[in-house]
């Protein structure tokens, strides 16, 4: 029996075992690789601004302890419940092990609709998890970082708590801070700059030149928004935009640097043009050369995959594609290159990695080697996925799982069981 249930859950457990049988992992090694080492649930109470109380129900899940501390981000999102944040650990993991980072993957998540929150309510919950999480959590146990619905200033306020209640300033302990507050230049940018920059590879395969290329990105918070600003910089035409507010499309060419700003002044793309609305059930399968799903888990199912009509499919969200729509994909042949999450996305974790070093070493790098010394890692990550996925006639998201699981089996038979 397991705790972990649901679409999101279900979907990591199918993945982990095509992978298994690709790999002809032993029945009685499965569950100690797939199922959570730990997972704790808080309740967080908060004073809300009317004087009333509220409680919000929070998870941490921390896959596995073979590689090193655990790493992953914090969601908040009404969604969130406990076989999701399971889901997103295990990915982190494949991730982390395919990228060759010191970590196995872990998730958090609050059960909680953000933007109904004041500044001030959004803090006390910040701060509550965060003061939860304490025992559970250490620089050199568990690091967190930013996911969807929560930012630079959340990470402040967990790198505060955290390190009041440890008497000294720890930096180390949460990635994806602020500059000001020990971040890393270039870890904002970096899942939306590694997304490009993997897209713009494949796209090299094809033979497609970024400046006859036309993109759709879905999602507008720091991955999509990144990506589109990235793509218009290397000359792609971006013709699709969305957000959970507005879908927008001109095949002309959407002006990403004033819905940039326009969503820094209002919170989101409604408003920006009536004009340009899409229909947001047809808008992933608009035609373009680059399609980047960079919102949430589970967008593209058989029937979207059967009507793609990108040609590259560069995953910045976690878990976009479900198993179904794998299928349907590989039917597809050579007709869309994917670019699998926990290959496409991994920028962001690579320069958490990036900036959790250099905190413990209190030692900070220019932005130059930050992007150098991570493009070299994706570089290096697409090339083992693409080579593999050719070697073993297997798509490129089992190549790249196959890559991260064998690692940490590897570090698992390795080590050993105790006792
Ligand atoms: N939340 C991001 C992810 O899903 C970043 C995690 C991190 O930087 O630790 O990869």
């Amino acid at each position: 029996m397991t705790i972990y249930s649901g679409p999101v859950f279900e979907m990591a457990r199918q993945q982990f075992q095509t992978i298994a049988d690709h790999l002809d992992i032993r029945e009685d090694e499965r569950d100690r690789l797939l199922y959570p080492k730990r997972a704790i649930a808080v309740s967080c109470p908060i004073h809300r601004d009317d004087g009333s109380m509220a409680v919000f129900q929070g998870y941490r899940v921390q896959h596995h302890l073979s590689i090193g501390a655990t790493k992953g981000g914090v969601r908040f999102a009404p969604t969130v419940d406990i076989g999701e944040v399971a889901a997103l650990a295990v990915w982190m993991s494949w991730k982390c092990a395919l990228a060759g980072l010191p970590y196995g993957g872990a998730k958090g998540g609050v059960t909680v609709n953000p933007l109904e929150l004041s500044v001030r309510e959004l803090e006390a919950l910040s701060r509550r998890y965060m003061q939860e999480m304490i025992p559970f959590v250490g620089p050199h146990i568990d690091i967190m970082a930013p996911d969807m619905g929560t930012n630079e200033q959340v990470m402040a306020w967990f790198m505060d708590t955290y390190s009041v209640h440890h008497g000294s300033t720890v930096n180390e302990i949460v990635t994806g801070k602020p500059v000001s507050s020990g971040g890393t230049v270039g870890r904002r940018e970096a899942t939306g700059r590694g997304v490009v920059h993997l897209a713009m590879r494949a796209a090299e395969r094809l033979n497609i030149r970024p400046t006859n290329a036309t993109a759709v990105v879905q999602g507008f918070g720091n991955v999509g928004s990144i990506s589109a600003l990235e793509l218009a910089g290397r000359g792609v035409r971006v013709v699709g935009a969305s957000d959970h507010t507005a879908c927008l499309h001109d095949p002309r060419g959407l002006p990403v640097a004033d819905l940039e700003r326009h969503v820094a002044r209002t919170g989101g793309l409604a408003g920006f043009s009536s004009e340009m609305a899409a229909d947001p059930k047809e808008f992933l399968t608009l035609p373009c050369d680059i399609l980047v799903p960079a919102a949430t888990e589970r967008v593209i199912d058989e029937s979207v995959a059967a009507r793609l009509r990108c040609r590259v499919l560069a995953e910045g969200a976690n878990g976009p594609t479900t198993p179904a729509a794998d299928a349907v994909l590989a039917e597809r042949g050579d007709e869309v290159f994917v670019v699998p999450d926990i290959l496409c996305n991994a920028g962001g974790v690579v320069v958490s990695y990036f900036e959790w070093v250099q905190d413990l070493q209190q030692l900070f790098w220019e932005e130059d080697e930050v992007n150098r010394r991570l493009m070299h890692i994706l570089d290096r990550s697409f090339e083992q996925v693409t080579s593999r996925a050719a070697r073993d006639k297997v798509s490129q998201r089992t190549a790249a799982m196959a890559i991260g699981v064998e690692k940490v089996q590897r570090a698992k038979q390795t080590r050993g069981l105790f006792p």
